[in-house]
This record gives structure tokens, C-alpha cells and sequence, in this order.
């Protein structure tokens, strides 16, 4: 019997597991047909907020792989519908991020307000970008410190680039978070809401059997863990860290290993 058979649907992470850089992995796009051909529904979960579903669907098309936007659940798209629970259509934001967040904040119907209106703010949303300076270290850490609504991406610290690490989403947070004395929410893994916003994409009745599909050990592993899911680890890639002590439900060398 094949893995696949084991579960009623997926939560798929893009990085190290479809794709690495935009590349396809060998094998990929054969087995997410194959899951397709079987009625298995699949979201793909990736915490990468700089750009929209809606994109990196086009992305995948290019690539060969039959992706809908709707599939896509991003940190980015989680953290916008965490932020419009709690404060609504047309609620005005301080928001930190790329030219592609910020359009996503205006398309998800909440309001981005300049620097100058921070007291104005009826929520903090916070994701890592190049030009983060002072003036929005300031903005955000005032509005977030008067208690509103403050919540991020995620915690990583850095971001692999070719060059080395970046200083990631959660090195911009932690300066915003030591200049408010507050500690935001956070929206992706290894955290539990877009686990939940992935599993409203599959929409299975309850009690249906699911798991996450993960080349990170502690965030998609571990994350999906603490949400009540399967995780399964995706070794091919290297990109295990040491010293956790989170065991896989499963360990698969790529994609292809589920319908083996
Ligand atoms: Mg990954």
C-alpha cells in the first residue's frame, strides 16, 4: 500500500519539498497528479509571505504543476485573516513588508496607514523586507506598545540566500517586540493557525486523517504536530537541523515517495 493511501488529504510545504528556488524536484509534479487522480485533496503551506497565492499559483503553472490560488495558503494570507477576524473590513493597519504584501493588505480589504498615522492603528502586522528602517521600527512599536492587535509571519531569524543568511521576519519582529514590551502573534508554522487555515482549504469532514509534508523538522514537522496532524519529513534536501527531538510520522526521500 502506498503512504499516500494512509491519508484522506495533504498540507504541502513548497520549499525542499515541490520546488527548491522555483526548480521543480525531480518527481514532484507526478506525484501531485497522482494524489489529484486519487481524489486526495491537497493545500499547499508555505511561510513565505512575499508573494500572493494568487502568484506563486502562476508560478507553479509555469512550472508544470496544476496549482489553483485557493490551494495556497500562505504566512501572509494567514495573517491577514487572523487580522480581519479580529478587526474587520477596512480597519486600519501599520504594516511592515514588501510592495507585494502591501498589496495583498489592500486586496484582503484592510486599510495600510503611513508612518505618520500610527496612532491610528487598530492593528501591528509585521513581515520581513529589505528596506526596514527606523521610521517603521518606530511607527510599529509605538502603535503595538498602546495594546492593539500586533501579530507577524513568523519568528525565523534568518533566510537562506545564496550569498548566506539573511536576517529574516523574526529579527525585524524581535526589534519591534523589545521596542513595544509586547510579543505578537504568529500566524505561520510552526505556529497553529495556518496549519487550520490549510485544513479549511481541504474542507474533510472531521475525524478525516491528515498530514503535513515538511522538509523542516521542528516548523513543519513539529508545528503540524502540535496542531493535531500527521508530519511527514522530507529528507532529500539536507535541511534537517540537529538537536530536535520531534520523530516524523514518516520519512520520504522526495514527493515520489508517497506514491511508491
Ligand atoms: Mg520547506
Amino acid at each position: 500500500m502506498a503512504l499516500a493511501d494512509q491519508y484522506d488529504g495533504f498540507l504541502i510545504d513548497l520549499d525542499g519539498v515541490v520546488w527548491l528556488g522555483h526548480e521543480l524536484i525531480e518527481g514532484s509534479a507526478r506525484a501531485l497528479e497522482a494524489l489529484s487522480e486519487a481524489g486526495k485533496p491537497v493545500a499547499f503551506v508555505t511561510n513565505s509571505p512575499r508573494i500572493s497565492p494568487a502568484e506563486q499559483a502562476r508560478v507553479m503553472q509555469e512550472q508544470g504543476v496544476q496549482a489553483d490560488a485557493s490551494q495556497i495558503v500562505t504566512a501572509g494570507s494567514t495573517l491577514l485573516s487572523l487580522a480581519l477576524d479580529e478587526l474587520g473590513s477596512g480597519a486600519g493597519v501599520f504594516a511592515t513588508g514588501t510592495p507585494g504584501f502591501f498589496q495583498q493588505v489592500v486586496d484582503a480589504g484592510l486599510n495600510p496607514l503611513e508612518q505618520v498615522d500610527w496612532e491610528m492603528a487598530e492593528g501591528v502586522l509585521v513581515t520581513g523586507h529589505p528596506r526596514f528602517d527606523y521610521g517603521e521600527l518606530k511607527a510599529a512599536s509605538m502603535a503595538a506598545r498602546g495594546g492593539v492587535f500586533f501579530a507577524a509571519t513568523g519568528r525565523d531569524p534568518t533566510m537562506p540566500m545564496a550569498d548566506g543568511l539573511w536576517p529574516g521576519t523574526g529579527s525585524i519582529l524581535a526589534a519591534i517586540e523589545t521596542a513595544s514590551g509586547r510579543k505578537a502573534r504568529i500566524a505561520g508554522k510552526p505556529e497553529r493557525p495556518i496549519f487550520l487555515a490549510g485544513l479549511e482549504v481541504l474542507g474533510l469532514p472531521e475525524g478525516a486523517k491528515v498530514a503535513m509534508i515538511g522538509d523542516r523538522l521542528d516548523t513543519d514537522v513539529g508545528g503540524a504536530q502540535a496542531a493535531g496532524l500527521d508530519g511527514i519529513l522530507v529528507t532529500g534536501n539536507d535541511s534537517i537541523p540537529p538537536g530536535t527531538e520531534t520523530t516524523p510520522d514518516h520519512e520520504i526521500e522526495s514527493l515520489a515517495g508517497l506514491i511508491l
